[in-house]
């Protein structure tokens, strides 16, 4: 058996190492002449890390990242309305995503060797007979593999040729920029949190890396509705002045925001966009993966793990059924359906709705009770619901190792 993985992100890199657990050879095809940092921050949950850890990456993790203790739910005011701490039984991580990318492509190049990784190779055509899956590159070369998996995100080429009438993503409606600040530790030093709303105004903040002593850098995103999507990509830049006046007041006690913009070291935006569940991902020795898979808004910190999970279904598959395409078929049996529920859940109802929903009892105002506006029982159930759609609960965490140390 030998996987031919177009696109040498997340998904496709994760792949590479499951499979080579499984002594299943793959080459990676990647589209950029050489690795760059993409984007700022990305938040680790505990149904992704479970599968890191059995991939023996946790220490570089570890040692990376910052250790995630609680989710914080604020109004613009800066009252909290919820926190939700972790459950030190399994480990999750925030951390910077050119760090994750780097510790990923250094355990692929360590265990499969350097020729495993072949950059520059930007995927333009993918066909198949009977016997192989080729894919075909702008540079003129192709490869052949007894199976094909398109890991290129959310513009993929792959899935462009299974599904050439689908265009361009969808976009929500919201833009988002995002930056990274130096700053004092804030709250429990491990805090992933949420304020205001897409009406008020929205802000995600946590660390993605120790500094000094009581030092942190602070990963930051701002989503705002807007009737036009800014350019697509990882690296675009953005401007202060497109959404810093609207927090202007927001200098609460455990964070003074408009400074934390101010010292942001750069600003990149980004379009929110996703892309509509689609009934297939495998069409005989061809299938989809990650975002190529099941684009998502990222309103749950899940694409990426989702796309682990993907990685994890696929490998054992493969290791399983004799047959290529019986083992892509049992791979699509088992993630279509669930991935597809957590694309419409981050449309519809992500983790941040509890927010919303004090927004909207309070009138967009100060509490002075918040029991008096909503349960913790109600408010917990909005959280809870979400961790069963993507996996993270309970049931399927039970089947890995718990933590140890
Ligand atoms: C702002 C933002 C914040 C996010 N935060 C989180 C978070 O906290 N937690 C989380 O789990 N997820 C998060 N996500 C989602 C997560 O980033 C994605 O789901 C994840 O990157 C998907 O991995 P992937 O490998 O499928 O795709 P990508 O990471 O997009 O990787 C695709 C790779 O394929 C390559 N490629 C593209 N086209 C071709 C081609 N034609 N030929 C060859 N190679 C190609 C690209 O260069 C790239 O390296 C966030 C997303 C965004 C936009």
């Amino acid at each position: 058996m030998r996987v031919t993985i177009v696109g040498g992100g997340i998904c496709g890199l994760v792949l590479a190492l499951m499979l080579e657990r499984r002594g299943i050879e793959c080459q990676v095809y990647e589209a950029v002449p050489a690795v760059a940092p993409l984007g700022v921050g990305i938040s680790l949950l505990p149904h992704g890390t479970l599968e890191l850890t059995e991939l023996g990456l946790m220490s570089a993790i570890q040692e990376a990242g910052v250790e995630f203790k609680d989710s914080c739910f604020f109004n613009s005011f800066g009252q909290l309305i919820y926190q939700d701490d972790a459950d030190t039984r399994w480990p999750q991580f925030l951390m910077h995503r050119a760090d994750l990318h780097r510790i990923l492509l250094d355990a692929v190049v360590g265990r499969l060797g350097t020729e495993r990784v072949s950059f520059g190779h930007r995927c333009v055509g993918v066909r198949q007979d009977a016997r192989h899956a080729v894919a075909t590159f702008e540079n003129g070369l192709e490869a052949a593999g007894d199976v094909l998996v398109g890991c290129d995100g959310i513009n993929s080429a792959v899935r462009a040729e299974l599904y050439p009438a689908e265009g361009a993503p969808v976009f929500s409606g919201i833009n988002m920029w995002r930056g990274v600040t130096p700053h004092e530790t804030i709250l429990s030093g491990g805090a992933h949190l949420r304020a205001g709303t897409l009406d008020t105004g929205k802000i995600v903040v946590y660390p993605i890396r120790n500094l000094s002593a009581g030092r942190q850098l602070l990963n930051w995103v701002v989503e705002l509705r807007d009737p036009e999507a800014v350019p697509a990509g990882w690296n675009n830049p953005g401007r202060l002045e497109d959404f810093a006046a609207l927090f202007a007041a927001w200098r609460f006690d455990w964070l003074d925001v408009p400074e934390m913009f101010e010292r942001s070291e750069l600003i990149l935006s980004y379009p929110m966009s996703d892309r509509d569940p689609v009934p297939r991902w495998s069409f005989g020795r061809i299938t989809l993966a990650g975002d190529a898979a099941h684009a998502m808004v990222p309103r749950g910190s899940n694409g990426g793990m989702q796309a682990i999970l993907d990685a994890r279904s696929l490998a054992d598959a493969l290791a399983v059924e004799r047959e290529p395409v019986d083992a892509l078929r049992r791979y699509e049996d088992e993630r279509i359906e669930p991935a597809n529920a957590v694309v419409l859940r981050n449309r519809s109802a992500p983790p941040d709705r509890l927010i919303q929903l004090v927004v909207d009892r309070t009138g967009n105002r100060p509490f002075d009770r918040l029991e008096d506006v909503i349960s913790v029982d109600e408010l917990r159930e909005v959280l809870d619901s979400y961790k069963r759609v993507s996996g993270y609960n309970e049931g399927r965490l039970s089947v890995g190792q718990p933590r140890t140390g």
